[in-house]
This record gives C-alpha cells, structure tokens and sequence, in this order.
C-alpha cells in the first residue's frame, strides 16, 4: 500500500496544505505511519499512528492513534491540563460527527489489517488513505503551537472559552459528568474488534454494506452500554460509518 510516494497538495481556502505521509519502523520494531503537512510557513509532524499488533489476535495489525494533546501553555498547570482535555473531548466529537471510529478511552481506530489475508477488514485502503489525511488535516488545525489555523474552520479558541481569571475553577464544573464517569468496561478490546468483525463478514448488520462498497466499519454495543448493555460479542455488532451515526442520533448513549 505504501510502496509509493504519498504527496498531496490540497487547496483550502485561499491557501494550499502539502501533506506527505511516511511510514518508519523504529528500534524495537514498531511502525508508525507519519503525515507532515506544510501551510504557509508552518511545517511539521501534525499527526501519526501506530500499527498495533495483538498477539491473542492472530497478529492482527491495528492501525489506531490515542487522541491527545500534549501542548504546554503559560497558564496555570492545572488549567492547562484542562484546556487540553476539553481539546481533546471536542475534536473526539468532531472524529465521530465525521463518521470515524472512536473508542471512549478515545483511541481512533483507522485500520484493521489481516496480514494472513493481505487486506483491511474495517476499510478499503482508498478510505483509509483518504481518512488518514481528513484526520491529519483536522489535528493539525487543533494542535494549536504545533500545527497551524485553518481559515476556513473556527479556530479552537473561539469555540471554547474559558474564564482563567477565576482561580476557583473546579474540575467537576468544566467536565462533562460523562468524562468524570469510570468507563473501563465499556471499551472494545481490540481483539474483539477483529472477532466481531470476522463474525459479521466485515459487513454492516444493518445495511449489509461492506469495505468493497466504500464504507467504513466499526464495532457497536447493540444495548448501548449506558442501558445496561455489556462489553460481550453476543452484545457486539459490525454497523457502517453511516448507520453508526444514526443508530446514535436514536439512542442518546451518554
Ligand atoms: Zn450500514
């Protein structure tokens, strides 16, 4: 898949993004498939992932990167931590809106790839190309000091705003009761990600659309967990990007 060189230009606005991903394997074996970009005068690393191999999976490669910031600020340390954490929450939303797999521990889920039989089961290497560069673009235009400000998306800074004058902030006032909750047991092993799918014939219980059709797969609790559903294979099913969505658009799963 990666033989090739992978360059992009891409035209946003009145300006151009150059985008090239580069995949390196380092010290002790693990790839990690890069994408730098270059807007204007501001270049660098704006987003990479990881290929996970799960040895109770069959050696299953998992393409997934944890969404997370790591940027470092003036303000107070704990306010800082905070700032990146209601980040991280929001571009976590924007991931799902957009139709990507992301677990509650926030893990993004691009890629899973059978070695045995040379092919994704979740995608097709043409939606997993053109995902990796949506997500690349959208990170980079939130990293704030590492990436860059896309005109033609609100900038981070005025979506939230966050009073820093008032000492007294309280962690139980700026998060959502949801990121306060224990949710352990509601995330998807990875592992059972693969079986699920394997079950499912890689195709979308509810419309029966596959990769070969252009959609993208990810794994669902059919109870939502919020009403007492249970992170079991007997619980767990493959739907499509789209009837994710919608399936979640009729159950509030908070
Ligand atoms: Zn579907």
């Amino acid at each position: 898949m990666l033989d090739n060189k992978h360059e992009y230009t891409v035209k946003l606005y009145q300006s151009e993004l150059q985008l090239s991903l580069q995949l390196y394997e380092n010290v002790s074996n693990h790839f990690r498939l890069f994408a730098f970009t270059r807007a204007g005068n501001i270049q660098g690393m704006t987003f990479s992932i990881n290929l996970t191999t799960e040895r109770e999976s069959d050696n299953i490669i998992f393409l997934t990167q944890k969404i997370k910031f790591s940027e470092l600020r003036n303000d107070d340390k704990e306010i800082a931590a905070l700032k990146r954490r209601q980040k991280q929450i929001l571009l976590c939303e924007v991931y799902r809106k957009m139709g990507f797999d992301v677990t509650e521990n926030n893990d993004l889920i691009l890629g899973i790839f059978d070695p045995n039989e040379r092919k994704f089961v979740n995608t097709s290497p043409e939606s997993f190309l053109n995902n990796f560069i949506a997500v690349s673009i959208l990170k980079g235009h939130f990293q704030g000091n590492k990436g860059y400000d896309l005109d033609i998306i609100p900038n981070y800074q005025n979506i939230v705003t966050l009073d820093t004058s008032d000492q007294n902030i309280s962690k139980d006032i700026i998060l959502p009761d949801k990121v306060l909750q224990q949710k352990s047991k509601r995330i998807i092993p990875l592992a059972f990600r693969y079986k699920v799918l394997k079950r499912d014939n890689s195709k979308c219980v509810a419309c029966g659309r596959g990769v070969n059709d252009g959609v993208t797969l990810h794994i669902d609790h059919k109870i939502p967990f919020s009403l007492g559903g249970l992170t079991e294979l007997d619980n767990l099913q493959t739907l499509c990007s789209e009837c994710n969505i919608s399936k979640s658009n009729r159950f509030i799963d908070i």
